[in-house]
């Protein structure tokens, strides 16, 4: 609600505050549904549109059947490599010479992508056959047509430091001896979701700050530079206690409901959200690493957002390089004492103060730390600000370095309860229930 602000405070954080994404089930939403280790599955040639390796020799004859269906790999693959090599040299005839030419509508999709990528500036982009989806039929299409599952690597020219993946489904039919695509997004072939990248959302504003990209929707661009602003403001408040940052982070804030993941948090929908940018490190395309995070603002908070919500955000991606097993409450209570503590420092002491008064009652009914899987619970309101006492507790009495050194090992581990105990001894010389009954008699720094 706008007039919660009015008063001079910032927004409520309740419902409006970010979500952060954990964990093997959130991997798949950030990579977009990419499927891990299935490679010894793959029974296609191992042509792609990165690499291209003749069959063996060795085998027995090769069938009529598997003649053409190399054919058609090839052709697909190259139909791939060719228009990513177009988007990257910023040549649009090659690049709308790989699609139907009697589709109007894919041909109009085309060019908005192509302008929107040139636009945002991308300094790499791929697309990886995935090897372990084999081309699928689509007669609608055409007699031959075949929908295929695709990697699509971007690097965003400032902001990543390396190509992050996108999962999307093409299909390609054959033309006058050329493979050529006719379908941009087929569903079952993508199988990711109802979100698309914001250069498929149609006309999109870019603005820029140190460090900062922001898209957002035509006719939205003082909101966008509203928010490099703020973003900018973020950024050294989250330098201060993590002692990390991303070098360049995008910051998606478009009008379009399907830039948005639709995430909630405590059942109420997120203010938004820290997706984790996933890399490729093995030519297989089987292994990842998490190389950033972009941040997508829930569309109906994309005018309200602030750099205290940003902070928060800001946090997570700053963090997300070192792992997955950190505790929720060490998660989202860091990212929380980082927007407390700006607020602190931007003239919302009384607030801040108010805001700990209340949370101090919540942590009186707490025994043990806060469990992962209740954490995010229906309604529960408090779970944000428990977590942000229990890690200003740590800061205050330990000091940052050792708040971040507990935070990185957890991080580096799975999640298991034991070796979380133990790094919490090993840092903090407590027991989990120790911890706990510590902040309840904690009075403030
Ligand atoms: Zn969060």
């Amino acid at each position: 609600m706008d007039d919660e602000r009015a008063a001079g405070t910032p927004a409520k954080r309740g419902p409006r505050r970010g979500v952060w994404i954990a964990g093997a089930a959130a991997l798949a939403v950030v990579a977009g549904g990419v499927t891990y280790g299935v490679a010894g599955r793959d029974e296609s040639p191992k042509i792609t549109a990165e690499t291209s390796v003749t069959p063996s020799a060795t085998g027995p004859v090769v069938s009529a059947d598997e003649l053409a269906e190399q054919k058609m790999i090839a052709g697909i693959d190259a139909a791939l490599k060719g228009r990513a090599a177009a988007l990257q040299s910023g040549t649009l005839a090659q690049f709308l010479s790989y699609s139907d030419p009697k589709n109007a509508k894919l041909l109009q999709r085309d060019r908005q992508v192509f302008a929107n990528l040139r636009l945002i500036g991308a300094k790499h982009v791929s697309y990886l056959r995935q090897l372990s989806f084999s081309p699928e039929l689509r007669p609608k299409l055409g007699a031959n047509a075949r929908a295929v599952r695709i990697k699509m690597q971007t690097q965003l020219t400032g902001i990543d430091p390396a190509p992050r993946l996108t999962q999307v489904g093409f299909t390609l039919a054959e033309r006058g001896g050329r493979w050529l695509v006719v379908d941009d997004d087929d569903a079952e072939a993508g199988d990711r979701g109802p979100a698309r990248e914001p250069w498929e959302l149609g006309p999109i504003e870019v603005s820029r700050g140190r460090g900062v990209l922001v898209i957002s929707s035509p006719g939205e661009e003082k909101n966008g530079r509203r928010l490099v602003q703020e973003a900018v403001a973020a950024v050294p408040a989250v330098q201060a206690v993590t002692k990390r940052a991303q070098a360049g982070i995008l910051v998606v804030a478009m009008a379009a409901p399907r830039s948005w993941a639709g995430l909630m948090t405590g059942g109420h929908p997120a203010g938004a959200v820290a997706l984790r940018n996933v890399t490729l490190t093995n030519a297989d395309g089987t292994e990842f690493k998490v190389t950033g995070s972009r941040i997508v603002i829930n569309p109906t908070e994309r005018k309200t957002a602030d750099r205290f919500l940003l902070a928060h955000e800001f946090t997570h991606a700053a963090m997300a390089p070192l792992g997955d097993g950190a505790p929720t409450w060490l998660v989202e209570g860091s990212a929380e004492y980082v927007a407390y503590r700006l607020l602190d420092q931007s003239n919302y002491s009384n607030y801040v103060a108010d805001e700990r008064r209340a949370y101090r009652k919540a942590v009186k009914a707490l025994a043990v730390l806060p469990i992962d899987g209740v954490f995010h619970g229906d309604y529960d309101e408090n779970s944000y600000g428990v977590a942000w006492l229990i890690v200003e507790y740590i800061a205050d009495k330990y000091g940052l370095a050792t708040l971040n050194a507990l935070y990185a090992e957890t991080a580096a581990q799975t999640d298991d309860p034991v070796l979380r105990d133990k790094a919490i001894h090993k840092q903090l010389k407590l027991t989990d229930p120790a911890l706990v009954a510590a902040v309840k008699q904690y009075r403030g720094a």
